[in-house]
């Protein structure tokens, strides 16, 4: 109300400026109700969340004994996954979400501890045969996925325990020419029902090779990767950082594409026996396209993510 008498005092002496004036309000006014009415609908909105959880990107993993069932210091790295887990969940349901379910994904895929994860949660436990993997639960119902634990593709310079997939088998997985770590193909499958990625947490290198993948996503890095050690932050402060950012993730949310590449898409899987690629070019419609490597085209991405699984 002030605003707009301070403008018809000047509309007296000037009325072309006054004009002018009261037209750059009016934009201001109808830009500022804009934001705040995308503002309210993004965290009134009922947003459902998708969790993945890795193991060998969270805070305090250096070696293989520590994500293996077998390690002796498993147990301590599968209580910190799981409250690493919790400070996303938290940041989750800070930043608006409704609902929230979590896909254990590492190994056994029965390593996060449901005793001490969160009660508002679903957990998804197991493999359960199908093509989804990782991303086993993910359909068109949910608003933004979350990787927690994830870390760099195969052969990634002074990142954590990189591989893709199969640290026996594979060297390179692409599509399209894009080579991708786990968290590019688990996006495709996201993409598949346009969901888009929200926020990564893992290691220094899978943050990097996220930002140049999706472009805009949210991303904490749990540890600097020096050759094989790794320069770690301290669980809790981690844990601070990934609950602030998912956070702050979920309430920009319009502000991540889903992760899409453009049909026919060509998968080239390179592994690392060529006893392996010779098994893998037996799959319907893949060739053998050079030493140690397969490739398999088609028009529909998941059909991409079926071959890719069936071939290693
Ligand atoms: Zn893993």
């Amino acid at each position: 109300m002030s605003g707009f008498r301070v403008v018809c005092e000047f509309n007296k002496y000037n009325k072309l400026k006054g004009g002018s004036v009261m037209r750059k309000l009016s934009v201001c006014l109808i830009l500022l109700f804009g934001f705040i009415s995308n503002a309210y609908l993004q965290v009134d909105k009922d947003l459902k969340v998708f969790i993945s959880v890795d193991m060998e990107g969270i805070s305090g993993v250096v070696n293989w004994e520590d994500v293996s069932r077998d390690g002796k210091d498993y147990n301590l790295f599968r209580s910190i996954m799981t409250d690493e887990t919790n400070a996303a969940i938290e940041g989750a349901f800070a930043g608006g979400a409704k609902e929230v379910t979590v896909r254990d994904s590492h190994g056994s895929a029965r390593n996060i501890l449901p005793n001490k994860l969160d009660k508002r949660v679903k957990l998804i436990r197991d493999w359960s045969g199908g093509v989804k993997g990782m991303m086993e639960g993910i359909d068109e119902s949910f608003d933004a996925v979350i990787f927690i634990g994830y870390h760099a593709k195969a052969g990634t310079e002074d990142a954590t325990l990189d591989h893709t997939m199969s640290s026996v088998k594979i060297n390179d997985m692409s599509v399209n020419g894009v080579s991708l770590p786990e968290a590019g193909i688990n996006a495709l499958i996201a993409g598949y029902y346009d969901v888009p990625i929200a926020f990564v947490a893992g290691d220094m290198a899978i943050c990097q090779q996220v930002k140049e993948l999706f472009g805009e996503v949210g991303t904490v890095a749990t540890k600097e990767g020096i050759g094989n050690a790794a320069l770690c932050l301290h669980p809790e402060v981690a844990q601070n950082k990934i609950r602030d950012g998912v956070k702050k993730s979920l309430q920009n949310l319009n502000m991540y594409n889903s992760y899409k590449l453009k049909s026919p898409y060509t998968m080239v899987l390179k592994l690392f026996k060529e006893e392996w690629a010779h098994q893998a070019s037996f799959y319907p419609g893949a060739k053998r396209t050079g030493d140690w490597e397969c490739s398999y085209t088609t028009n529909n991405i998941m059909d991409i993510i079926k071959a890719f699984n069936w071939m290693h």
